[in-house]
């Protein structure tokens, strides 16, 4: 503050406008020209929003949202490829000038949540899903993405004979949780042309406007866990006669919580280990033959993934085999971890900290949910950021969590979204990009 003072009084006897337009980084001629079609884009990307909003569709039936994208980038005159992935829908923007490729991920799909928020334009679709009558609400806020995206590839269309490269736009459908990014990457998505570099965004309760992210594991895997404890059933007054694999299990479960704990370097990464069920036994005196146990295991590095996959094997194991019991160690590998390529978000800092809003540019913390992202950049760098929608005023650690029927994007962050993905393409690729993998 002390230090601004001289300037600003220089800067107001001068005229402080024009010095300070001078002074700001993006006043290059690709960045202006991104802010003014930006302006002209920007209440159709709000409209846009509020409509895919209204109409949710489940993972794998974003038909309508799917059709909307697909209208909107044969319009704008890109190379379009519908059905990819199921209802995926992928463009291509050739640039007029020789450079790189850069890809632009955003997802569709909502969620079988029934909406709370009171808006104008809130969700009142409902739907069957697993037997029960449900309400379908974007909320996960990809709503906000797909029409950031397309906000995006307008702006980008208009100045195309002035890019240095060939962008391509991935709209995936079926990210939460039923494997859309894989279905893309199978159908070809990252091939003819191969990007060299894909970045990602997702919505959040966040400061409005603000962009965080971080180098290396951001998002967790999540792995599923079941152990069955199998003991021999008797009578609850004579536990000799039998093996009581409730005990057991205690000793298992509180075995587990020893691995975070004590066995892998705290100082590397986080992992969290969580048994959310267990059942055994009916009444008060009889010792069940067995108990099952249900949990999640979250990790941020692929090594320490593997070394606790196999601690929580052994720990069960011989904790079980200790009471005379056994314990089998079923673990399903879900996602991959979301890791952000440290050499790409360091060329890209830059960037995210000119064109982040009020909230500002910010490094956080590793994320314990987990994304469907980390599929596209199993050979290719990638970077996914976040980006806050809590409105302005508001405490972001109060506000609903996505997946919450009480989930809500401020919609004055969606021009944040529009500019920071923006400048990303058009910066990487004057940069030259990274080398293709
Ligand atoms: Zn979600
Ligand atoms: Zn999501």
């Amino acid at each position: 503050m002390v230090l601004m003072r001289p300037f600003v009084a220089v800067a107001l006897l001068l005229g402080s406008l024009p010095l300070m337009a001078q002074a700001r980084p993006e006043a290059d001629p690709l960045s202006r020209e991104i802010e003014t079609r930006m302006a002209a884009v920007m209440p159709r990307v709000v409209a846009w929003r509020r409509d895919i909003h209204q109409h949710p569709e489940l993972s794998g039936m974003e038909v309508r949202t799917a059709a909307l994208v697909e209208k909107h980038l044969r319009a704008l005159g890109l190379e379009v490829q519908a059905q990819v992935g199921k209802t995926g829908v992928v463009a291509v923007l050739k640039g007029g000038r020789p450079g790189p490729v850069v890809a632009l991920r955003a997802d569709m799909d909502a969620l079988p949540v029934t909406e709370q928020v009171d808006l104008p334009f809130k969700s009142t679709v409902r739907t069957q899903y697993n037997g029960m009558d449900v309400g379908v609400m974007h909320a996960c806020g990809h709503d906000n993405h797909v029409a950031i995206l397309m906000g995006v590839a307008e702006v980008l269309a208009g100045m195309k004979a002035r890019i240095p490269g060939t962008v391509k736009f991935i709209f995936q459908p079926a990210e939460e949780g039923l494997g859309g990014a894989k279905a893309m990457v199978a159908d070809g998505v990252l091939t003819n042309p191969r990007p060299s570099a894909i970045f990602g965004l997702h919505v959040f309760p966040g400061p409005l406007g603000s962009l965080s992210t971080r180098a290396g594991g951001f998002m967790a895997a999540a792995d599923g866990l079941e152990i069955k404890v199998k003991g021999r059933q008797t009578h609850g007054s004579q536990p000799w006669s039998g093996v009581d694999p409730i005990v057991v299990s205690s000793q298992v479960i509180l075995g587990l919580q020893t691995i975070a704990s004590r066995q892998i370097d705290v100082t590397s990464a986080p992992a969290v280990i969580t048994i959310g069920s267990i059942q055994g036994g009916n009444r008060g005196n009889i010792i069940p033959d067995s108990v099952m146990m249900v949990g999640t295991i979250r990790t941020f590095d692929p090594e320490m993934r593997a070394l606790i996959h196999e601690r929580v094997k052994r720990t069960a194991e011989d904790i079980a085999r200790s009471g005379g019991a056994t314990a089998t160690v079923t673990i399903s590998t879900g996602g991959l971890i979301t890791r952000n390529d440290a050499a790409l978000l360091d060329k890209m800092t830059p960037t995210l900290q000119r064109t982040a809003g009020e909230g500002g540019f910010r490094i956080v913390n590793p994320i314990t949910g987990s994304e469907d992202f980390p599929e596209y950049t199993r050979d290719i760098p990638g970077l996914f950021y976040l980006l806050g929608g809590s409105p302005k005023g508001s405490d972001p650690r109060t506000q609903p969590a996505n997946h919450s029927p009480l989930f809500f994007v401020d919609e004055a962050a969606l021009p944040t979204g529009v500019r920071a993905m923006a400048n990303l393409a058009i910066d990487y690729l004057r940069s030259g990009g990274l080398p293709v993998p």
